[in-house]
């Protein structure tokens, strides 16, 4: 079969120069983080990433222009637009930023059910283009899937991971409050962004109105101020430009490419080979486990085999799945550890489809100074020491409280002088609050491979069948009622709704597919993220995840690919691997 080590591709000087200690697929947020822990612990590590290099810094072209500086004023064209109609519609995506984002149709895959999968193909992945909100799980989060009876047990639990929360955020930096809710611990966080005036009024009304209700300052991964650690990394201090998603010249924020991948570099441990698409993971049946992977050249797609002790799976949650799904071989025909035939199952992602708006009167005479990147948060208060609403799992809401750009809204006569005046005044206050919803991981839905289709490097394209259900349908109702409700305690005026029926992946939160658990027939992974019956893959990204919780998970992925490589050097020094 062809994942079997028996056919073996090589096409430079045989086996020693393709041959690593390690192995990671994927050079995003989780892979970024694999590639530095593995070779601080002194792995000769091979990150194999299928997109094209960037380098901090010198690749961001559009970092400091201006918006007169492009083409279309930072709009794409029509054409372009029809021609990509999925990731056109990706949050942040503009004429700033398309090049960090693939295009549609160089890219195709299957949706049997509409499902908007989002991607960044390159050196740093989405770790360059995401939104940087950095909240943890809570222990409810671990724990009341299984208690409440819509998922599996999770093999650790938040004590576990705690101090890897603490290792990785003060590396990468995260800045926020200490603000003491059960429902989304406190970090070690650098100094937060600041409230405006009007976010601390609805913070004060909001908290005097609810007893289990806050209005905090968001988690972000910003460097508000910089200690040792990020100077060391070369980054500096935020400026608050709100640009970030054009790669930052100042590192102010957390990427692969400006943190741990240099920092990985620096080791001189590190091979960064790009245009390197992984095709499948390669078994040794003899020696009982895997022994490298396979990858086609993007450009001259030619086949070359690498080979490692140790393989830690990064490409994001489904590219992963499509990885595993395709490394047959004589012991695993079903795809990559796949003797329970849940590879693949049990796909889940956050549902954002719930915003509430509305206007604030007064503050006139008020501004806001820089723009501040971070948003406020919501901590969930559904469902989390008892189940007592009709629907399972909870929400956690951003928001903020903005004035508008101008004031020509109120004038008349859209044109002349009284216009042009108005247009230099900021216009009113608004609010907006909108939900990050869990998930049932259920076994419908689910990724496959197509059985007749393959993109142009001969992988087969990945089949979609991914769907919202009821349980999705109730958590909305419940937000938008509830958050209508805060919003008219803290004397929001004009209160509207908004269901933008968004299918599923636009979150860019997709998840699970190759899941954590205590039992291997109802799970592929074990608690240290490597696969029940290969004990050298790794799995750190998000197709691991038991659940989806209902905080941004990065943090989370980061997490555990520190906890989960930190096990793997132990258990290879001990030669266990
Ligand atoms: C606009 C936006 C906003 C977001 N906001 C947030 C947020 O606020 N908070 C949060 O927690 N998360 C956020 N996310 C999600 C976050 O980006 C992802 O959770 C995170 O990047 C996942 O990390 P990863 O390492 O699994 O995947 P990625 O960062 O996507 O990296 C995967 C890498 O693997 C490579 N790859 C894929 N297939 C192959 C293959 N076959 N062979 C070789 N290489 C391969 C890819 O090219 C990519 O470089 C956001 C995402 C976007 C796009
Ligand atoms: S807001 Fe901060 S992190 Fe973002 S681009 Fe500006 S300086 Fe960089």
């Amino acid at each position: 079969m062809p994942g079997d080590s028996l056919k073996i591709n090589i096409n430079s000087k045989g086996t020693e120069i393709n041959t690593f200690d390690a192995i990671v697929v994927g050079s995003g947020i989780s892979g970024g983080w694999a590639a530095k822990e593995l070779c601080e612990q002194g792995l000769k590590t091979l990150v194999l990433e299928r997109g094209r290099d960037v380098q901090h810094l010198k690749d961001y072209p559009t970092a400091t222009m201006n918006p007169w500086e492009f083409k279309h004023r930072g709009r794409m064209t029509e054409k372009f637009m029809e021609e990509n109609p999925l990731i056109t519609q990706a949050a942040g995506f503009d004429e700033s930023t398309a090049h960090f984002f693939i295009r549609d149709h160089d890219h195709p895959y299957v949706q049997e059910k509409p499902f908007e999968w989002i991607r960044g193909y390159q050196v740093g992945g989405k770790s360059l283009i995401w939104g940087r909100a950095c909240p943890r799980w809570s222990k409810y989060e671990f724990i009341n899937p299984a208690r409440y009876g819509y998922g599996i047990e999770w093999p650790f639990g938040y004590d576990d991971i705690a101090p890897w929360y603490s290792y990785v955020e003060k590396f990468a930096g995260i800045c926020g409050n200490k603000d003491g809710i059960e429902s989304m611990p406190d970090g070690e966080y650098l100094p937060p962004f600041e409230f405006n005036c009007a976010e601390k009024d609805v913070k004060q009304k909001l908290e005097s109105k609810y007893k289990d209700r806050y209005y905090i300052q968001g988690r972000w991964a910003q460097l508000t101020k910089p200690t040792a650690i990020h100077f060391e990394q070369g980054r500096a201090q935020c400026q608050a430009r709100d640009l970030c998603m054009r790669g930052c010249p100042f590192g102010g924020y957390f990427s692969s490419n400006s943190s741990t991948l240099p920092w990985a570099a620096k080791t001189g441990n590190l091979t960064v080979r790009p245009f390197s698409v992984v095709h499948s993971i390669i078994y040794d049946e003899q020696k009982g486990k895997a022994v490298g992977v396979r990858i086609i050249d993007a450009a001259s797609k030619k086949e070359t085999d690498y080979f490692a002790r140790v393989i830690f799976m990064n490409a994001s949650a489904l590219n992963t799945n499509l990885i595993l799904l395709n490394s047959t071989s004589n012991r695993f025909p079903y795809g990559f550890g796949n003797d329970n035939g849940l590879l693949g199952k049990y796909v889940c992602f956050q549902n954002y489809r719930g915003s509430v708006h509305g206007s604030i009167d007064g503050y006139l005479d008020k501004y806001y100074y820089g723009r501040r990147t971070a948003e406020c948060m919501v901590p969930n208060f559904r469902n989390i020491y008892k189940h007592d609403m009709d629907f399972v799992g909870g929400y956690m809401a951003f928001s903020a409280c903005n004035r508008s750009n101008d004031n020509s809204d109120t004038v008349a006569e859209k044109i002349g002088g009284a216009f042009k005046d108005a247009m230099s005044e900021a216009g009113g206050w608004s609010i907006y609050m909108y939900m990050q919803g869990e998930t049932v991981p259920k076994k419908t839905n689910h990724v496959a491979l197509s059985k007749d289709k393959k993109d142009e490097w001969g992988i087969p394209l990945l089949v979609t069948n991914v769907d919202y259900d009821n349980n999705d349908e109730k958590l909305l109702k419940d937000f938008l009622t509830q958050a209508s409700e805060m919003l008219d305690a803290c004397e929001v005026k004009s209160i509207s709704q908004d269901d933008n029926h968004w299918a599923p992946g636009r979150d860019i939160h997709e998840m699970g597919g190759c899941r954590m658990g205590k039992d291997s027939r109802t799970s592929l992974l074990n608690e240290w993220n490597q696969f029940h019956n290969c004990k050298n893959v790794f799995v750190t990204d998000g197709a691991c995840m038991t659940s989806t919780g209902n905080q941004s998970p990065s943090i989370l992925y980061m997490a555990m690919t520190a906890r989960a490589a930190a096990f793997a050097v132990s258990e290879m020094k001990k030669r266990n691997l």
